[in-house]
């Protein structure tokens, strides 16, 4: 999502070096984004203010003598570090009031710009500057013998060119496809000699089971098996992606690998996979999109009645295109 604001930022200032400041998971993704010098790889405990680790962290920014920061989050606490930094240019949305700790504080106008990426790339222009589209983005191809050895895919058991699935969504159940429905679709795709390879984090692994048990012998249930790098290499290596609304979602479709991404109480308006390849499938229903990690209604309509004819389907229109 940050990768159109890195390209428009070296495009405006073509002898600057564009750093990265994340999470854990994000760094990793950063490491193979084309335009990103260092990584700062830092993890901080959901809903912990680790006051004194800030201070650390912003100590250490400080001696490499930034010039600006653009904080992506809406936190409070994620300005923190570039003001504790004294990063002297602090761009960003006011997000939650964050007047002061950023220095050039935009007012988002969501109307204008429905798409997240937009939102990102356009605060590398001018505040009023008339923001073109955000380009699709590239990621650079994890070199594979590298990132996934032959032995290591022979131990994970993982072909060339997989179907991948990728099941799990961090944000919680709303976002989460049922898994007897990515079984029926595992039926109607796997064999037995070519299985479905189901990518996810550890927390993530009952959900692959749930899913394997369901279509035994099917699926190889790789949830939590494998490092960030190894996903990446799998999912660059795909024939076909079958994705929630998630990270991998964005990361299939920087690969441009052929992906179908399913879309429950989020909207594929504000963050769609940006990708030619891609067929986004989502039911619109009047009650969405909600946003909520938990359907508010109970029933989760918006994912349990989208079923996986429908999937297949869309599988049938990427076939159209190529060769699966
Ligand atoms: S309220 Fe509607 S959009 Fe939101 S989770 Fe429930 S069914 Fe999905």
């Amino acid at each position: 999502m940050s990768q159109p604001l890195v390209a428009r930022l070296l495009a405006r200032h073509a002898d600057a070096r564009v750093d990265a400041l994340a999470g854990p998971s994000t760094a990793a993704i950063y490491r193979h984004m084309p335009g990103i010098g260092r990584v700062h790889s830092v993890g901080f405990a959901r809903g912990r203010l680790e006051l004194a680790r800030r201070i650390r962290l912003a100590r250490e920014l400080a001696a490499r003598h930034y010039q600006a920061a653009y904080v992506l989050p809406n936190t409070w606490k994620s300005a923190l570090i570039p003001f504790l930094a004294r990063i002297p240019r602090r761009v960003g949305y006011v997000g939650e009031q964050r007047y002061g700790l950023l220095n050039d504080c935009r007012r988002l106008d969501a109307a204008a710009l429905p798409r997240l990426v937009d939102r990102y790339a356009a605060l590398a222009d001018p505040v009023g500057a008339s923001t073109p589209a955000a380009n699709p983005i590239l990621l650079a191809k994890p070199a594979l013998e590298s990132e996934l050895h032959p032995l290591r895919r022979s131990e994970l058991g993982v072909n060339p060119a997989p179907i991948v699935f990728c099941p799990g969504a961090e944000f919680g159940p709303a976002k989460r496809w049922p898994s007897t429905h990515f079984a029926r679709l595992a039926a109607a795709l796997a064999t037995h000699d070519d299985p479905v390879i189901l990518l996810g984090s550890a927390g993530e692994r009952a959900i692959g089971m749930a899913i394997a048990d369901a279509a035994p012998g099917l699926c190889r249930n790789l949830c939590g098996e494998t490092t960030l790098d190894e996903a990446l290499a799998i999912i660059a290596g795909a024939r076909l992606v079958v994705t929630n609304d998630s990270g991998l979602m964005h990361v299939a479709a920087a690969y441009r690998v052929p992906l179908v991404a399913i879309f429950g109480s989020s909207s594929p308006r504000y963050t769609p996979p940006l990708s030619a390849q891609a067929q986004v499938l989502s039911l619109g229903l009047a009650c969405g999109p909600c946003f909520q990690r938990v359907c508010p209604l109970g029933h989760t309509d918006c994912l349990n009645r989208l079923l996986p004819d429908q999937v297949l389907e869309a599988v049938q229109a990427l076939r159209a295109e190529r060769p699966l």
